[in-house]
């Protein structure tokens, strides 16, 4: 007798749900719950039942992805050489065995300083990549170690450090005939950020940290996602057959580099294990400075013979460690949740917790990304709850700890009416959020206030949270405009200002007129407008009454700019109000000069020539770079040249930026400048 339909139909159901959970710990979790082989039986069972009841054919179904055919897992692939992981050290006493360790087992004196080359340990998923006389012929995950999984085509689709780099399909220089690189295949935090938010307004399920995204998106079966994922490949290891042709790892690295791989710029050689621990305190304080997420430092014996020599204990190699943080997780209870209202409007629940001490900081808050992950999460006031600082000055609630429940706990409505101006909050079709309706709410005006006075923006320096609070409260700002019609008077009326914090508002404010167009668009907070939007609408319109008069047409005819924030835009510039509050700013003296001269750049009114090759940015970068900074690229040195840049292979021009006495920086040189 046959199954009935409704059997099939309960069975199907049943394998959808089993096989996409089991794809949820594999790809988005990293952590299978299904054997290999158990995972294909279960697809196969689905995949039979499908052909014998088409009725239940779904074009959601798992048998259903990439291209009609089941999903298969990856290839299994050797790793010619195992991929070790490092043993981990933690306390200072530690390094100082290993250092000692590395002394006994090589002979050396203790007077001898052994070379280090310490790098950030990155977190991501492991990656090698095989080279054949310059072509990249196959990638692989870490996988157990001595075996990975084939991602080849993934990892052509993997970027570098910066935008313009990436996975070298063909190597440059003279590479050996083999070489495996290996490194760390990782998501950047704005790339996750932005990422997760994507997800979000998407009404998917955001990925817990960078480290997960990372995993998830390169293992993804079909490699055309994994292209769309902003993932970046850092180099830190390379391999070759029959004799490496480098003495030192420092010289490796320098090598990949040259092979066109992007490797960490914040690598440094350490002689001896004290500068080891001064090294590793430096990253550790500016380890949420960084573009991406670090845990620890790596400390590598530098010299390569050594190495051989030190070899290999039973799991860990004996010349190199990790040296792990302290953890960035800490549980805490949550005293209460309330909801907060941001510029936009947007509510987010906050979470106040007992203060606990995380990564070096006290921290009393955490956030949740919105009112759908705290039911999600299930997070109630009195829990007790981890939470995870990744980068961002508020960290976020992970998880709660339901076994610490007492019963005390309670549920956190969410408010339907704004707490500050008591409007109505709604949620719009196919969003995620709720948003307060208040036109004139303070909370909206005090959060585009600080947007519209920070550094990338306006640069109103002193203008904080505080100060933008009492602004709005004693009812002195009710737009930009506002700002600058401030008196001297009434500044010193506001609290804790005196006479001299009065004047220096005035005088900040006053600085802040002379501006770029770049600055004022982004600082006044239009929908869809962020710092490289608001540079491509500068370039492209110029003047501000030429960007207030585009149409929705001339919007959407600007490179990058798509049919939705075309809308938005020309739906905030046709807003009389708007318009009034812009011409008020423009009446105040705001002067907003076209993109390339920014008045206030770095080399200002200067004339930079660039000669030989850079490696860490192209030309055309380096010039945008310059040019916004308000400084102008000349191709030939002169008398009036202020600074040569010049790089690799630098050749007659810097031979005359000499003999005419004109200062030539290197490329580090330069890259500190443009951070400044
Ligand atoms: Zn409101």
């Amino acid at each position: 007798m046959s199954q009935s339909a409704t059997d099939a139909a309960r069975r199907g159901g049943e394998l959808k749900e089993r096989i996409r959970a089991a794809d949820h710990a594999y790809y988005v979790l990293d952590q299978p719950v299904l054997s290999d082989a158990e995972y294909d039986r279960l697809m196969r069972e689905l995949a039979a039942l499908e052909a014998a009841h088409p009725e239940l054919a779904d074009p959601d179904s798992p048998t259903q992805r990439v291209s009609g055919a089941p999903a298969a897992r990856f290839e299994r692939v050797a790793h010619r050489e195992p991929m070790l992981s490092l043993g981990n050290v933690q306390t200072d006493a530690e390094l100082d065995e290993l250092d000692a360790r590395v002394h006994r087992l090589l002979g050396l004196p203790e007077s001898v300083e052994v070379a280090y080359v310490c790098e950030p340990k990155l977190d991501g998923l492991s990656a090698e990549l095989v080279y054949e006389d310059g072509a990249f012929v196959s990638g692989s995950t870490r996988g157990d170690g001595a075996y990975g999984e084939d991602v080849t085509r993934n990892l052509r689709t993997v970027g570098g450090l910066q935008a313009n780099r990436g996975v070298p399909q063909r190597l440059a220089g003279r590479p050996p005939r083999r070489i495996e690189v290996r490194g760390e295949v990782l998501l950047q935090k704005r790339h996750f950020e932005a990422m997760n938010q994507l997800i979000l307004r998407q009404g998917g399920v955001p990925f817990a940290n960078p480290r997960n995204a990372a995993a998830g998106s390169l293992r993804q079966l079909d490699w055309r996602i994994t292209a769309t994922r902003p993932l970046s490949f850092i180099a830190y290891e390379a391999l070759v057959p029959h004799g490496e042709p480098w003495g030192t790892h420092w010289e490796k690295l320098r090598a990949l580099a040259a092979l066109g791989f992007d490797t960490n710029p914040e690598n440094a050689l350490c002689h001896g294990i004290a500068e080891v621990k001064r090294y590793r305190d430096r990253m550790e304080r500016r380890r949420f400075e960084l573009p991406y997420d670090t845990d620890g430092v790596v400390v590598k014996v530098d010299d390569l013979d050594w190495r051989r020599r030190l070899g290999a204990a039973s799991k860990f190699p004996r010349w190199a460690a990790a040296f792990k943080y302290p953890p960035q997780e800490e549980a805490t209870r949550v005293r209460a949740i309330w909801a907060s209202v941001g510029r936009t409007g947007i509510l987010t629940p906050v979470v106040e917790v007992d203060p606990v001490q995380l990564s070096g900081a006290t921290v009393s808050r955490a956030t949740l990304h919105n009112e759908d992950e705290m039911r999600r999460k299930d997070i109630r006031q009195g829990d007790w709850v981890l939470i995870r600082r990744a980068g961002e000055v508020i960290p976020e609630v992970v998880k709660p700890l339901p076994e610490r429940r007492t019963g005390a706990e309670t549920f956190f409505e969410f408010p339907r009416h704004c707490p500050i101006c008591g409007a109505a909050v709604v949620r719009e079709e196919g969003e995620k959020v709720y948003r307060c309706t208040g036109a004139a709410c303070p909370a909206q005006l005090q959060g585009r206030l600080r947007h519209f006075a920070q550094r990338r923006a306006m640069d109103v320096d002193g203008l904080g949270d505080k100060l933008c609070a009492q602004l709005v409260e004693t009812g002195l700002v009710k737009d930009f405009a506002d700002l600058y019609a401030i008196t001297h008077e009434r500044w010193e009326g506001l609290e804790r200002m005196a006479e001299k914090s009065a004047q220096n508002m005035v005088d900040a404010l006053e600085r802040s007129k002379d501006t770029t167009l770049r600055r004022l668009l982004f600082g006044l907070g239009i929908p869809q407008v962020g710092e490289a939007t608001a540079a491509t609408l500068a370039r492209h319109f110029g003047t501000v009454a030429t960007f207030l008069a585009a149409s929705e047409e001339e919007l959407l005819a600007v490179r990058d700019i798509g049919p939705e924030s075309a809308r938005e835009i020309r739906a905030w510039t046709s807003e009389p109000q708007n318009v009034r509050v812009v011409e008020r700013l423009l009446a105040a003296g705001v002067a907003p000069a076209p993109e390339e001269v920014d008045a206030r750049g770095a080399l200002a009114g200067k004339t930079v020539v660039l000669t030989g090759g850079l490696s860490r940015l192209s030309r055309d970068e380096a010039k945008a770079e310059i040019e916004r900074r308000g400084g102008k690229v000349s191709g030939s040195v002169s008398r009036k040249t202020h600074l040569v840049v010049a790089g690799e292979e630098a050749g007659s021009k810097l031979e005359k930026a000499r003999a005419l006495g004109v200062r030539v920086i290197g490329e580090e040189e330069f890259l500190a400048l443009l951070e400044e």
